[in-house]
């Protein structure tokens, strides 16, 4: 009830990006070697995605995981490599993950090249709510990247918003939210909720499409 499809994003071709390296403040959240950082965000035992070759590619028998710590307002980078695959799979069935902020507000992770959907829910949108300003998206098989620049909401006394959380996503280097408001929780189905909450973890969705598992690397982030 709450996707729509038209207009789509422009289709914008990202520049080359060299591979970054984490900045001297940031706290690795995955490095390639193991997910010590992160937890089974179904009952909080160990990570159990297939950590391989440098990244971790999602188990979707496993179910999401979450980061041990918790954050409020912050810098995210992370990057996503959607594999190839039959064009079969399709809209939300094609690559389908997500990157969620204090565990409830989820940032698309999808193959959003040559692969239309509702637009409020490819890659790059505030899942459900807000498209991106274009689609920067990488081909399958190369790596895409996030920096995300998360700022935490504030709650009245009555547990509604004062503040709305916000969220600027650059996507291979173009910005595709511009300090979006974010109206509340990411549901599937319907409008978004509000629930009073603090500090939360980093969710990474392990969606039950039967697409090929995609795939992150090099995940770090700065508190702000
Ligand atoms: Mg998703």
């Amino acid at each position: 009830m709450s996707e729509y499809w038209t207009p789509q994003p422009a289709i914008v071709t990202p520049g080359d990006q060299a591979t970054s390296s984490a900045p001297s403040d940031a706290i690795i959240l995955f490095d390639g070697k193991d997910l010590s950082a992160w937890e089974s965000a179904r009952d909080g035992s160990p990570a159990n995605w297939n950590v391989h070759d440098g990244i971790v590619t999602v188990n979707k028998r496993a179910g999401d995981i979450r980061t041990k710590e918790s954050f409020g307002s912050y810098q995210l980078h992370i990057e996503w490599c959607i594999p190839p695959m039959p064009e079969n799979f399709k809209s939300q069935s094609r690559g389908n993950s997500g990157v969620y902020m204090q565990g409830k507000y989820e940032i698309q992770v999808l193959d959003s090249f040559g692969n239309e959907t509702y637009v409020n829910g490819q890659a790059g949108s505030v899942y459900k709510q807000t498209p991106p300003l274009v689609n920067a998206m990488r081909a399958p098989g190369e790596w895409n990247v996030y920096d995300i620049i998360y700022t935490a909401p504030v709650f009245k006394a009555d547990g509604t918003y004062l503040y709305r959380p916000r969220v600027t996503v650059i996507h291979n280097g173009v910005v595709v939210q511009n300090n979006t408001e974010i109206l509340g929780t990411t549901e599937y189905i319907g409008f978004p909720k509000v629930h009073e909450h603090g500090d939360g973890p980093i969710l990474l969705q392990s969606h039950g499409d039967p697409s090929p598992a995609i795939s992150y690397r090099n995940i770090w982030i700065r508190k702000l």
